[in-house]
């Protein structure tokens, strides 16, 4: 009690709220200024465990992806989707979402823009073509 709503939130749901919000929360190791993903423990190239949270931009550019004609639950109204992977356009850090709607490569050809645009409890980052 008494403590900010923001602090009550665990790193996961802060990670979801930013992403709601079309934003990636980031860790930046504080040590040695590397980006990771929030859900690394601990820095990949230094390997200290303290970093500052810092939100960018969820858009980028699709590095790779693989299509997926089985459509998970949640998302029966889909006809085939995407599992995407991309490069967020502010920072070297690669995501990975999924993107609804895309059935043969033609759909999506490597560096087609995209961005975060939800985020849901069973398959993580929901993307669109930006
Ligand atoms: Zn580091």
């Amino acid at each position: 009690m008494g403590e900010s709503k923001s602090k009550s939130l665990s790193p996961r749901e802060l990670f979801i709220k930013y992403a709601k919000n079309g934003e990636i929360l980031l860790n930046q190791c504080t040590k040695c200024n590397n980006i990771v993903l929030e859900t690394v423990y601990y820095c990949d190239k230094c390997f200290a465990k303290t970093f500052k949270q810092m939100p960018y931009k969820g858009k980028g550019k699709v590095v790779t992806y693989t299509i997926q004609s089985v459509v998970p639950e949640g998302f029966e109204d889909a006809n085939s989707y995407a599992w995407v992977i991309f490069k967020l356009d502010d920072c070297d850090v690669n995501v990975s979402g999924f993107l609804p709607d895309i059935s043969s490569p033609s759909d999506l050809p490597i560096g087609t823009k995209i961005k975060v645009v939800d985020f849901h409890d069973n398959h993580g980052l929901i993307l669109q073509k930006d």
